[in-house]
């Protein structure tokens, strides 16, 4: 009804030509907790955080171990190595910044921690849970995003 013509009349207007395709990729929005690792992320290390009173490693960075609850916390350089724990390939764009067909993924480091991320650098069909997988960075805005492409080509 009312909103359909509203949204024609928005995309209709001359002065603003091409306005979807100008939305960009939907950028990291750091706080006291996250800016350290997205600070790393855009030296190309992913840190992980380290509970110091049980070694406990986890993401994402949290204000006290999700173990043991000790707030004694610090960081470690992970190895960007991994596996996919589990993933889902979207087919339909749902975000204009995001065009499909993509894939989410859980990743699991080496190292334990898990985190969502996504598979690059290979076909989708390719993707499969236990894939190895290694971290790249890649530049979004001001930022460097931590991607994960096959890691089955080590040099
Ligand atoms: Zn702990």
């Amino acid at each position: 009804m009312s909103d359909a013509q509203t949204s024609s009349a928005k995309s209709a207007d001359p002065t603003e030509p091409n306005r979807r395709t100008e939305i960009a990729l939907p950028l990291p929005q750091p706080d006291s907790l996250t800016q350290a690792y997205w600070d790393a992320c855009r030296e190309e290390r992913l840190e992980v955080s380290r509970c110091e009173d049980c070694d406990h490693l986890f993401l994402p960075p949290g204000p006290c171990c999700p173990k043991c609850w000790s707030g004694k916390l610090s960081t470690r350089v992970a190895s960007g190595n991994g596996s996919v724990f589990s993933y889902v390939v979207y087919r339909r764009s749902y975000h204009p910044g995001i065009p499909a067909p993509y894939v989410v993924a859980l990743i699991e480091l080496d190292e334990g921690p898990r985190l969502i991320s996504n598979i690059v650098g290979c076909e989708i069909e390719e993707v499969e849970i236990g894939m190895p997988v290694r971290v790249r960075f890649e530049a979004a805005g001001d930022y460097l995003l931590p991607r994960f492409e096959p890691n089955g080509a080590e040099d």
